[in-house]
């Protein structure tokens, strides 16, 4: 197949040649005889889109049975356990497959959901191990062993945690700001930490998603990757208390970030929507110092955290909704900025998930790529563009058409 005049991530008009589900050749390329040719018509082209943070299990509920009518994350937290009720494997595999087709749909081709396992029957753990599979073909689904009431502080915490790794998880979680006390944070830490590189799994933790400044979770998760040599395994989803800590506090911590190389996942839309709910005025933002992690040289992503549940009322999964807020959100308006901005839903959390090996636009890698109906990121950013083919080895598997204005006078 050959795929004509394209922008690859926004370079000057090139062709690809794809082969046996792999890139064979980029550059100008001449028609051989009888391949198929797709028109490009000077598009953009750009690697799939990589959604970091997502809760599969709990997407698509809003409203059932009832609507979370304050809109805080307290509330969210009891409409939820009146839907918990009903779960079930086929309830779960329904909506979350529902979930991913639109995130495909989208332009997403890999993304990494966090399942709750503080549930003794480990439901919704199960139903996503099976649509892993079921769905390996079309997207790379990852799932983190999200103990969304504590390691320490749910009973038998941690043997649901080992219960979840011997399932098949492919990254550990841990959530040290919900945990009872200061103590069981650190000993949470230290033991997810130790699971993982037990196991040989991926981190993902759910760490200081509080305003609280004294929230520290994340020099102990830090630390202890830096010590066990985890690094680039693991990642630091939300780290909104980061907006509130001190100057001198986040100077000193950001060294020990740079050393220990981690990744982070900042989740603009639900943040600035949950957080800063009990502040009066001034209030705060309750966003992570994106600006800044990036500055540093640290691998920051944006994640959607919430499609149409009890914590988001709104919300289909396209990634593009994140950058766009997420670029106003986190003060990052530049022209250049704007310009690099896809990176925070391409390559960066492919490097977060570790699937940097299979993931790009390179002769000899899978042939796994999108086309907007735009020129440019910048165009496509601004005006939605749809992704108007999403291909996996050289496959389509979604499509939508261009959008069509029509103005009568
Ligand atoms: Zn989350």
């Amino acid at each position: 197949m050959l795929i004509r005049d394209v922008r690859i991530e926004g370079a000057e008009p090139a062709d690809i040649r794809v082969e046996d589900g792999v890139f064979a050749e980029v550059g100008s390329l001449e028609p051989k005889e009888g391949e198929e040719i797709v028109d490009g018509g000077g598009r953009l082209v750009l690697p799939p889109f990589v959604e970091p943070h997502v809760h599969l299990d709990t997407c698509l509920t809003a409203g059932d049975p009832e609507w979370n009518q304050s809109g805080t994350l307290f509330e969210g937290i009891e409409r939820w356990a009146q839907r918990k009720e009903s779960l079930s494997v086929e309830d779960v595999k329904a909506r979350a497959g529902k979930a991913i087709r639109q995130q495909v749909a989208f332009g997403a081709q890999a993304v990494r959901s966090h399942v709750d396992v503080t549930d003794p029957n480990l439901i919704a753990l199960r139903a996503l191990v099976e649509l892993r599979e079921e769905l390996a073909d079309y997207v790379t689904l990852q799932l983190v062993a999200f103990p969304q009431e504590g390691i320490e502080s749910f009973p038998n915490g941690r043997a649901l945690m080992e219960k979840a790794a011997d399932l098949g998880v492919d990254c550990i979680g841990a959530i040290p700001h919900f945990e009872f006390t200061r103590e069981y944070s650190v000993s949470s830490l230290d033991f997810a930490c130790h699971l993982a590189a037990e196991r040989g799994l991926l981190m993902d933790v759910h760490c200081d998603e509080i305003d609280d400044p004294e929230s520290h979770g994340l020099e102990t998760l830090a630390a202890r990757a830096y010590e066990l040599g985890l690094g680039e395994k693991v990642t630091a989803s939300h780290t909104t208390a980061m907006g509130s800590y001190n100057a001198a506090y986040f100077t000193r911590l950001l060294r020990l970030l740079k050393l220990a190389k981690i990744n982070f996942v900042a989740n603009p839309l639900v943040n600035i929507h949950l957080q800063g709910r009990i502040d009066t005025y001034p209030k705060r933002r309750g966003v992570t110092r994106v600006k800044e992690l990036v500055e540093a040289g640290l691998n920051v992503s944006f994640g959607y955290d919430d499609i149409f549940d009890p914590w988001n009322p709104l919300g289909t999964g396209n990634q593009r909704d994140v950058v766009y807020a997420g670029l106003y959100i986190t003060q990052m308006m530049g022209y250049q900025q704007i310009c690099d901005s896809y990176r925070f839903i391409t390559h960066n959390p492919a490097r977060a998930l570790g699937i940097t090996d299979s993931y790009g636009i390179e002769v000899g890698k899978p042939a796994n790529f999108i086309i907007l109906d735009a020129e440019t990121w910048y165009d496509a950013l601004n005006w939605s563009a749809p992704v108007i083919g999403n291909y996996r080895a050289g496959k389509l598997i979604a499509a939508t058409a261009p959008v069509e204005r029509e103005v009568f006078f």
